[in-house]
């Protein structure tokens, strides 16, 4: 059950990663230590709860103590109320003396800050980055990988992280915790060694290229090659490093190779619902072909006429977890059903999870799994400002 949980967090992650080439910062500045992750957003209300003293303070220092247990927060127009009783200015800061706080039963490391938008409240976790790191790891790589796996993706998601701190900042943090960003769960689960023990020998490692940070995007399993994001993201200038790479080395991954069928209806209401206006679907047909060999865009023949469509952009559109990559090598009609046959997992840019598994278990250390994804880029060591 938990690997499924697995499969399925991971393949959204990489599916909807809404990836922009040049929205991240790429600057080597010095890092904060802490990152703020928006966790819950438009909240009217919620509880928190802490096993040990904490304390909550205002955006006027008026300050609240309590010994421990649970209090309910919600909102309105004026500002933020604390078990009904208590009246705060937004923002609010909720700080557990021993670190561990606790958002609709579930344990974050680290302390909130709660901001009020609109009337609803935005609860973010602030926490040490390699804490944060350790909750993404979890949902994004299985404890059983090689030490040298969860070591790269330990570099890359630590990368990805200070590479895109601003990217919800006009919500009022820097990350958010869906597949938007990078998943992360708060600490259920992650408090285990090989964690613990890839973050610590990779401490304060981050991928660079050209004294920049690199763009560290990451999928499932690419069926052969990974592919360059300019057939996904339509991006003009593409980072030598995220070209594409031949891989060998998921051969074995679950839907390395797969098949769907899926419903004419199906497939015509979910592109209407997205403002493509087509009659019934008679034939789609794979139109050019990525670097990679994947399919770059579809010719969709309807009773109205014949639409265009960028594979990928297809994939998303009709439904990204059952079609489970833009890599078509044969589309056929069975009455009013398509089958779709394909390979790989994911929009194939960037490190491949099971090929960087299988690199490991054959012996190859995390540099030559991060040197061979993203080619060109090194590891450079900064240190976090306090
Ligand atoms: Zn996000
Ligand atoms: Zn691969």
């Amino acid at each position: 059950m938990k690997m499924r949980n697995f499969f399925i967090l991971m393949i959204l992650t990489t599916i909807l990663f809404m990836y922009c080439c040049n929205s991240y910062s790429n600057e080597l500045n010095s890092i904060k230590e802490d990152i703020e992750i928006g966790i819950i957003i438009g909240t009217s209300n919620f509880i928190v709860g802490c096993s040990n003293k904490f304390s909550i303070t205002d955006a006027s220092n008026k300050k609240l103590k309590f010994s421990k247990g649970i209090l309910r927060i919600s909102c309105d127009k004026n500002g933020i109320y604390i078990a009904d009783k208590y009246f705060l200015l937004s923002p609010i800061k909720i700080k557990p003396s021993n670190n561990i706080i606790f958002v609709e039963s579930k344990p974050y490391r680290g302390y909130l800050i709660i901001k009020k938008f609109d009337n609803k409240l935005n609860i973010i976790n602030v926490l040490n980055i390699d804490d944060y790191v350790r909750g993404v790891l979890y949902k994004e790589a299985g404890n059983n990988w090689n030490e040298e796996a969860l070591k790269a993706h330990a570099v890359i998601s630590r990368t990805y992280a200070v590479a895109n701190l601003s990217k919800h900042s006009s919500q009022g943090f820097d990350l958010c915790s869906t597949t938007h960003c990078q998943v992360y769960d708060g600490i259920i689960g992650i408090e285990n060694n090989a964690y613990n023990k890839a973050l610590l020998l990779t401490e304060c490692e981050f991928l660079t290229y050209n004294d920049k940070f690199a763009n560290t995007v990451f999928h499932a399993s690419c069926g052969g090659h990974t592919e360059s994001p300019q057939y996904i993201w339509n991006c003009k200038s593409i980072p030598p490093y995220l070209q594409g790479v031949k891989c060998d080395y998921c051969k074995d991954a679950p839907y390395s190779n797969w098949e769907q069928t899926l419903n004419e209806c199906f497939i015509r209401t979910k592109l209407s619902n997205n403002n493509f206006n087509i009659g019934k679907i008679k034939k789609i047909k794979i139109k050019g072909k990525t670097i990679t060999g994947a399919t770059n865009e579809l010719e969709i023949f309807h009773s109205n006429g014949k639409l265009i469509l960028n594979a990928y952009q297809f994939r998303i559109i009709v439904d990204a977890l059952q079609i489970k990559s833009h890599y078509f090598y044969h589309i056929e009609r069975d009455g009013d059903n398509f089958c779709f046959k394909g390979k790989g997992w994911g929009h194939k840019v960037g490190l491949c999870q099971w090929g960087a598994k299988t690199m490991a278990e054959n012996g190859k250390s995390y540099k030559d799994i991060l040197s061979y994804f993203y080619p060109g880029t090194e590891i450079t060591k900064i240190t976090y400002k306090r």
